[in-house]
């Protein structure tokens, strides 16, 4: 039996497990905290909106009244949208993947944006053990499904840069401490989770250009 055979039986056995934890701690409302359902209709709701553009909200992003590059978001990161990214990304909520994905997709697509590749904000070091997933390579995954393009993992953190240091310093030095790691040719579309100020796609933008590559646009699920 190969890894791939065993895989199905496993994932039956983790279903199983959620169930039962799910009996134990109450499911809520990622949302609003209402209680027996995963999210309540009207906090579902405010991502079904038409995706919007939202670089210009972003002040990292501005340079002379310019935009480094167009933003599409799904949302407005408030209220239950905010507490929806909350518990999606720091309080456990996997059972958000699904929609995470399908969210995505659905901005790259209604984005109409085109490139050669899509390219995922990189996870600080540590993330990934944290959550039990790379989030944002998740979404960028159904981003590239959606474009019929390739996803690659071009963009990596420095770890031990950022070692000691408050997270804020680890934002501003996140420029310096990112990495091209993967070669990728052509013109990209970088996606991350939210956008507030603009600085973390700004460095991707920059690391990627030291390389010769365009960005043409960024996608997020919510924007601040
Ligand atoms: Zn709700």
């Amino acid at each position: 039996m190969t890894f791939h055979d065993a895989r199905p039986s496993e994932s039956i056995w983790l279903r199983a497990l959620r169930d039962v934890t799910r009996c134990i701690v109450p499911v809520e409302c990622a949302g609003c905290g209402a209680v027996d359902i995963p999210l309540c209709q009207p906090c579902a709701a405010l991502w079904w909106e038409p995706v919007l553009r939202c670089e210009e909200a972003a002040p990292r992003l501005m340079v002379e009244d310019t935009a480094l590059m167009p933003v599409w978001a799904a949302a407005v990161l408030t209220g239950p949208v905010h507490e929806w990214v909350a518990a999606w990304k720091d309080g456990g909520r996997r059972d958000l993947d699904r929609m995470a994905a399908q969210t995505m997709r659905r901005v790259a697509l209604e984005s109409g944006l085109r490139a050669d590749a899509v390219v995922p904000v990189p996870s600080r070091p540590g993330a990934y053990r944290r959550r039990g997933a790379d989030l944002t390579r998740i979404t960028a995954a159904a981003a590239a499904d959606a474009c019929g393009v390739p996803l690659v993992s071009a963009l990596a953190i420095g770890r031990g840069e950022s070692r000691g240091k408050s997270a804020r310093e680890r934002w501003r030095g996140a420029g310096s401490a990112l990495k091209v790691r993967r070669a990728v040719s052509g013109e990209v579309v970088l996606v991350d989770d939210v956008l507030t100020t603009g600085a973390t796609l700004a460095a991707c933008a920059s690391a990627l250009g030291e390389k010769g590559v365009k960005v043409r646009g960024a996608l997020v699920l919510a924007a601040a």
